[in-house]
């Protein structure tokens, strides 16, 4: 049984350094953490993470342009299309709202969002979102996209409420160190195993960020997904093994992934 880190940033040369990615990559292996998905936040980071993706075997990749970059990026999309037909290419993200900021550019997000959503349909991939402060107008858009994969919530730390409406509209939840380190923080974090079914969560890291205890203040990497999942097995009362089997079994239907490769690193291999 492993892992499966579905959401990262390990790709991104402004936070890694190749040869730190190269033994990230050989952490996550010996943590159990066998496939990992990097996430692209616009044109040109989706292409490095395709890069990435395409010279390891058990990496794979999205296509995404983040809500931060509404302003400059719209419209850019179809220039990335060639790669959609890529393999490693799994799904369509980040994408989604965040109005932390300020809602100025909420149209431009919105339109922007619409867009990454006909792509998603059309190529029939699922998406990894980033939705901050701005679910009401997120459900709003996201049912006009009946076509829509199954797809992840990534990072999702938001009311009881709106956990209920993602679940109900069909979204799963993706799981980090946010939760981890500020669990106390989210009503419906105490009763998880009532509200979370688990067969609608997958794990992630997001690394370079939100780091989960007990690492925290270190940069993170894929393989403290592992701690993301004991963390779970511990909250849920279930051993790290049922953990492990169902978010990988959820992760690997909802992004379609084959059986991991045999590593170099692997005593078999
Ligand atoms: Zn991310």
């Amino acid at each position: 049984m492993y892992l499966i880190d579905t959401h990262c940033h390990l790709h991104d040369r402004e936070f890694f350094k190749k040869e730190q990615a190269e033994q990230m990559l050989k952490n996550a292996h010996a943590r159990g953490v066998e496939q990992i998905i990097c996430i692209g936040t616009n044109e040109k980071d989706s292409e490095a993470a395709l890069a990435f993706a395409e010279n390891h075997p058990n990496v794979f990749c999205s296509y995404g342009i983040h809500p931060e970059e509404a302003d400059g990026e719209r419209g850019k999309a179809s220039g990335f299309l060639a790669a959609l037909k890529q393999r490693k290419l799994v799904c369509i993200g980040e994408i989604g709202l965040d109005y932390h900021y300020g809602t100025e550019n909420r149209k431009a997000q919105i339109a922007l969002l619409e867009q990454m959503l006909d792509l998603a349909c059309a190529k029939n991939l699922p998406c990894s979102f980033h939705v901050r402060d701005a679910f009401d107008d997120f459900f709003a858009v996201a049912k006009n996209f009946s076509g829509l994969r199954p797809s992840v919530l990534h990072s999702f730390t938001d009311s009881k409420e709106n956990l209920k409406k993602a679940l109900s509209a069909g979204f799963h939840i993706g799981i980090n160190g946010i939760l981890v380190n500020h669990s106390a923080e989210f009503s419906w974090a105490n009763d998880l195993g009532d509200n979370l079914p688990l067969d609608r969560f997958v794990l992630e890291t997001d690394a370079p960020f939100l780091t989960p205890a007990p690492n925290r203040g270190k940069i993170n990497e894929p393989g403290n997904v592992a701690d993301v999942a004991s963390w779970l097995a511990n909250k849920l009362g279930v051993s790290e093994q049922v953990i492990a089997e169902q978010t990988t079994k959820n992760a690997r239907k909802i992004f379609n992934l084959p059986d991991p490769e045999p590593t170099k690193s692997h005593p078999c291999a």
